[in-house]
């Protein structure tokens, strides 16, 4: 039997640019239901991340003119990874394969097939890669560079190039399940996990409508989750940062004293500051690095629920075995 494949497509105020992609994902749907190659219950998952606009009352329509688009929504904006993570939940109990995927057009959607095709010669996911980064801006290609060099410094395997158009078999999405924390890094978990793994290759388009939700600000909050969920090399870095420090106090004080013994007191005020400065702004870098952690453990204690499912369309219920 051919297997059930869902398309998870996060969607977050985006009613410039749905109604453009939404013809090309059902397109390739029912193409590949022709073509033979998945099951007539595949579906196109739409899931809205609490939009302030008509996307809501848009993917609502579709899913009424159209067996194969379903939908979730929200209660509130929870953030691409939580959306994202929402869709996967819903879909690893309805289907064999999910496809996870940007809804503004810019992960192209003909790699599906290959995707299906590296599924069925056993592999439980496959990354889509992007084979260049034309399309973005000289900024953000550094900044990607740098990250991704960061990671490996921290000891994070991650996929280069990879953000989340991927393949998951419904076995690498239960396994996926058992990793209790509530701010998930996928882009970090996956790999982790281990599972028979490919890629394919494709060139990442530019945003058909519309503006990306993606700023600067929330970038480095998604580099900073990265990092801190991962790795505790930041903390281990102070410890010896502070090593460092105190072995230059140490020569400080020396000098010092030898100073005070040939009676040159006053002259020593520019290293003094200099060492204030230096010291103080160590120790504030440190406290925030801490912090970060300590905000981590915090906001896992509550384990408050990661989304919440307000109204979901033309998804049958299904019980948790
Ligand atoms: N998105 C979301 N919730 C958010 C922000 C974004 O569900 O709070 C969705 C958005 O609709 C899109 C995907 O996540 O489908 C990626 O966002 P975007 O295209 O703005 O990011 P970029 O591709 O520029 O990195
Ligand atoms: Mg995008």
């Amino acid at each position: 039997m051919e297997p059930i494949l869902y398309f998870v497509i996060p969607c977050y105020n985006e009613e410039q640019v749905l109604p453009e992609t939404c013809g090309l994902f059902l397109g390739k749907l029912i193409s590949m239901i022709d073509a033979g190659k998945i099951s007539q219950e595949s579906r196109i998952l739409f899931v809205n991340d609490g939009s302030k606009d008509a996307t809501w009352s848009i993917i609502s329509s579709l899913t009424e003119e159209e067996e194969h688009f379903a939908g979730i929504s929200l209660a509130h904006n929870r953030g691409h990874q939580n959306a994202l993570i929402a869709g996967l939940m819903e879909s690893r109990l309805r289907a064999d394969i999910t496809i996870s995927m940007d809804c503004d057009g810019q992960d192209d959607i003909n790699c599906a097939e290959q995707m299906v095709d590296e599924y069925l010669k056993g592999n439980e996911i496959v990354y889509g890669v992007r084979n260049d980064r034309s399309t973005d801006t000289g900024f953000k290609r550094t900044t990607a560079e740098c990250y991704y060099g960061l990671l490996r410094a921290m000891g994070i395997e991650i996929i280069p190039n990879h953000a989340d158009y991927r393949l998951m078999s419904s076995r690498a999405l239960n396994a996926l399940m058992g990793y209790g924390e509530v701010n998930l890094f996928l882009r970090g978990i996956i790999p982790h996990m281990g599972f028979k793994s490919s890629v394919v290759y494709y060139s990442r388009a530019k945003r058909i409508a519309g503006t990306t939700h993606y700023p600067l600000k929330k970038m480095m909050a998604l580099a900073i989750d990265g990092i801190t969920s991962f790795s505790i090399k930041p903390l281990r870095m102070i410890t010896f940062m502070g090593l460092f420090v105190a072995l230059l106090s140490f020569i400080g004080i020396i000098y010092a004293l030898i100073s005070a013994a040939t009676g040159n007191i006053v002259e020593g005020w520019t290293s003094m500051t200099c060492i204030i400065c230096f010291v103080s702004g160590i120790q504030m870098i440190s406290l925030g690095i801490i912090g970060e952690y300590i905000g981590k453990i915090y906001l896992e204690t509550k384990r408050r629920p990661r989304y919440i499912i307000d109204e979901s369309k033309n998804l049958k219920s299904v019980t948790e075995e």
